[in-house]
């Protein structure tokens, strides 16, 4: 389905705080009501603040920007496309996408990526899980679904795509590894982590870690420029900019009973009450990161027998002994 929905329908009753035209939103966490033009340059603005305020980039960051071929993705490339061109000297922004291999899904979105990617005349790398691991995701599921150690897709699929993503821009030079995980994305992420005390994983995602030499040798730097805006923002963003991204959802995302869904569903029923409340959400996340990291950094780490990436305390990462599990 190709979306292409003019922001006249979004237009609401009243006058823009700034310019006195039609708004399309009034912010409840902060009062703002906002015209689409207004609304626009607001949010590339907030984009480029967050980059600034917590020193995302530096000039001459090659950036490699995950794409998935949804409105977040392609927001995000429109707007460190720009970035890079109007204020950096290094070189063009690279598109990456993951394709996991889920029939009836992945292609479509990836050929929104595509020509998101030629009409901006930016760079698009495309690489398979089957090509990188030998299976598509879809096939990883049908081998495991009945077997007793099966895990959620997502984590199946979460897993591998982050570790392609990682050495894939690493393999292109990149510095910088930019993601599309907007305010609702962080929020969701952290309370999950918290309901399964998954603290290292916390402590891991701090964002402003100065790492060692060792842990830049296998990770690229990533970073989330989306992340102080509400998931409903960048929507509007990405239909005022009438960008041309696909809109479905993932099928496995519907058809696992996942606890993540219905966290979401619970912070979007307490956003009602509390508009605030993915905001503080991250800021607890910012806050409690920063302490579990200069904890549990501590502790060291080990390195996987296999791959030599950090890893917990199994002989095995993650990745790898689900590698070892498919070739079984
Ligand atoms: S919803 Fe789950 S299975 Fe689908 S793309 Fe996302 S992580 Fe993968
Ligand atoms: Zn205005
Ligand atoms: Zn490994």
């Amino acid at each position: 389905m190709v979306l292409m929905v003019k922001y006249n329908i979004f237009l609401k009753k009243g006058k823009c705080s700034r310019c006195r035209n039609s708004i399309v939103i009034q912010r409840k966490y902060s009062g703002e009501e906002l015209c689409p033009k207004c609304f626009e340059d607001n949010i590339e603005k907030i984009i480029f603040k967050t980059i600034s305020k917590y020193k995302m980039l530096k000039g001459n960051d090659k950036i490699i920007v995950a794409v998935s071929g949804g409105k977040d993705s392609l927001s995000l490339l429109y707007n460190l496309n720009e970035i890079q061109k109007k204020r950096f000297q290094s070189e063009p922004v690279i598109a990456l996408t993951i394709d996991e291999g889920i029939v009836d899904y992945r292609e479509k979105a990836i050929e929104k990526a595509k020509e998101f990617c030629n009409e901006l005349k930016i760079e698009h790398k495309i690489v398979s899980f089957k090509e990188k691991i030998g299976y598509t995701l879809d096939e990883i599921i049908n081998k495991k679904r009945d077997l007793p150690d099966y895990k959620y897709t997502c984590n199946y699929c979460a897993t591998i795509r982050r570790r392609l993503l990682n050495d894939v821009a690493k393999e292109l030079g990149g510095t910088v590894l930019a993601m599309g995980h907007n305010l609702t994305d962080m929020a969701e992420t952290y309370l999950m982590n918290i309901l399964y005390k998954r603290l290292h994983l916390i402590a891991n995602q701090y964002p402003f870690k100065k790492e060692s030499p060792k842990i830049k040798e296998f990770f690229i730097k990533k970073i989330t420029p989306l992340m102080r805006i509400p998931e409903e923002e960048i929507f509007l963003y990405a239909n005022i900019k009438e960008i041309q991204y696909y809109p479905s959802h993932c099928l496995y995302r519907e058809k696992d009973p996942i606890i993540r869904k219905r966290v979401l569903d619970f912070i979007q029923e307490c956003k009602q009450f509390s508009p605030e409340i993915e905001f503080n959400l991250l800021s607890g996340f910012l806050e409690l990161s920063t302490v579990l990291y200069n904890q549990l950094e501590k502790g060291g780490y080990h390195s996987c027998q296999s791959c030599g990436y950090p890893c917990g305390d199994a002989q095995l990462c993650l990745y790898c002994q689900f590698l070892k599990e498919f070739n079984q």
